[in-house]
């Protein structure tokens, strides 16, 4: 069978290959234009992202995507990594190259004793959530199940859980890494320590993730969590009052926020529906009633619209937000981190909430801080340890027709809010055009992280990511 691929290459050319001779013994699926499953396999989460590869290998194992990469060196093919298919950069797929698709190799197998998870790369934060909360354990993860542990973790990954245990990558023992020249290696504190260092939080840059290793700890079952929602009237004192109240609080409580027009929610009264309203998303992950003590002032604080925080099953709060982030929709992001929310940037966010151009578009403000920014800098590849929040522009809507004024709105707004960001940014939330954001990302990691890339990928098999390029001579 021969196939049309795209090569990579300084000018990407197309050549005639036969993918039988490295693939004949796949255990996994060999998928061309042609066959069933094919769009299904090269739909991702952002529908802005449309991309034709001319062969997909959906791999079973290891040996697969040993094999998927050995092909693509031989004949420099364009290679696309797809774990959970969510990254909004869109990376996951490319137009007429290989796509190697890690989503069938979703196992999780927890170890009770050690309190570890070995967790396939195709797995999505909700396979290993369920899994590891069977045992009543968790690892720090993101906060929509249906995200790909596999881009999560490369880039860092946070969420409820990281302000008292910091992020995913400070719970990762070990990983199977399929590297640029074919070879399946183990990475960890003592095997290809350098590898090991550079894959928390340096993307794929380095080598193809197969499998991680993650440390486990006792979480829930139930922790107090939901959302108290303000109209927007009241959002200049309320965010003022949260942000002098994190501080005063233990690490076990975390606290993000969105703005946004109000979503038909059950319990929100119909005259709100659509009008804009500050949510507070909070979780407290350890004994209820301290928790409850804990949350009160902030909870009690003004007169909000709703307050469903309550106890409910760890592993139900993580999808509590999936109905709100479903695939499909078109969507455009900018983010910045900070190190505090001052009154000028509050103004500047309630002044784009008044002008938010879609229902479906939010602006969501994470709270990291805590035990991630105890780990140092130089410890692993992610860098920005200092920042106490994370703010993501989620610019989301469905029709074509309004790409420029959603797109322009989170432009617009990135602009107003940059006086205030520290200038650094985290690589997970970063779109296709933001390759000048890289080594800002990465900011005084970046120079070992381009001297580890010229040692596992000089020839930048590993491209289609937020790209570091091989460290010159
Ligand atoms: C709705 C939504 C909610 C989110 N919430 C959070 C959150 O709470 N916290 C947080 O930290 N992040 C969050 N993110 C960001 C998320 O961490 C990134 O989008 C992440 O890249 C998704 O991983 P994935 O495997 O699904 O993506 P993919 O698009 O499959 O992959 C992302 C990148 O990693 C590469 N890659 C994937 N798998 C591998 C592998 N096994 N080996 C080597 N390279 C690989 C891909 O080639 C691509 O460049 C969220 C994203 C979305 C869309």
């Amino acid at each position: 069978m021969m196939v049309t691929l795209r090569t990579s290459g300084g000018s990407p050319a197309l050549i005639e290959a036969d993918p039988g001779e490295h693939l004949a013994n796949l255990s996994g699926t060999l998928l061309t234009p042609d066959s069933p499953g094919y769009d299904e396999a090269r739909t991702i989460w952002n529908a802005m992202i449309d991309r034709r590869p001319g062969l997909i290998v959906q791999c079973a194992d290891a040996n697969d995507v040993a094999r998927a990469v050995r092909f693509a060196r031989e004949h420099d093919l364009l290679v696309a990594v797809r774990g959970g298919g969510h990254n909004i950069a869109g990376n996951a797929v490319c137009d007429g190259g290989l796509m190697i698709d890690l989503s069938p190799m979703r196992s999780v197998r927890v170890d009770q004793a050690a309190r570890t998870a070995r967790v396939g790369a195709g797995a999505t934060l909700g396979d290993v959530d369920r899994a590891t909360q069977g045992y009543g354990l968790a690892t720090p993860l993101g906060v929509n199940s249906t995200t790909g542990i596999a881009g999560l973790t490369l880039g860092g990954g946070f969420g409820w859980l990281s302000r008292r245990f910091g992020l995913t990558i400070d719970h990762l023992l070990s990983a199977e890494v399929v590297t640029a020249e074919g070879e399946i290696v183990r990475a960890s504190a003592r095997e290809h320590p350098d590898l090991f260092w550079g894959i928390r939080g340096g993307g794929g840059n380095f080598g193809i993730v197969t499998s991680f290793e993650f440390q486990l700890h006792p979480v829930g079952p139930e922790v107090l969590s939901g959302l108290v929602v303000h109209p927007l009237s009241a959002a200049r004192d309320v965010l003022r009052f949260y942000r002098d109240f994190l501080p005063t609080t233990s690490e076990t409580f975390s606290c993000w926020f969105v703005l946004r027009l109000a979503p038909p929610l059950p319990f929100l009264a119909p005259e709100w529906h659509g009008k804009p309203i500050l949510a507070l998303a909070m979780c407290w992950s350890g004994e209820m009633a301290e928790g409850e003590r804990v949350a009160a002032p902030l909870r009690g604080f003004g007169k909000p619209l709703a307050d469903v925080v309550a106890p409910h099953a760890y592993a139900d709060w993580q999808t509590a937000l999936d109905p709100l982030l479903t695939p499909g929709f078109r969507n455009y992001w900018k983010s910045h981190d900070f190190l505090q929310l001052s009154d000028g940037l509050i103004d500047v966010l309630l002044e784009y909430t008044r002008r938010i151009p879609d229902p479906n578009t939010e602006i969501a403000y994470a709270q990291l801080g805590g035990a991630v920014s105890r780990v140092p800098v130089d410890a692993t590849a992610y860098t920005h340890r200092d920042a106490q929040f994370v703010m993501n522009l989620h610019g989301r809507w469905t029709d074509p027709a309004r790409d420029e004024a959603c797109i322009g709105w989170a432009r617009e707004l990135f602009r107003a809010a940059a006086p205030f960001a520290t200038g650094g940014a985290y690589v997970n939330f970063l779109t296709a055009e933001e390759g000048e954001r890289v080594r800002a990302a990465y900011g005084s990691n970046y120079d070992r992280l381009a001297a580890l890339k010229r040692r596992y990928d000089p020839g930048n098999l590993f491209r289609m990511n937020q790209n570091i390029r091989p460290a010159v001579e």
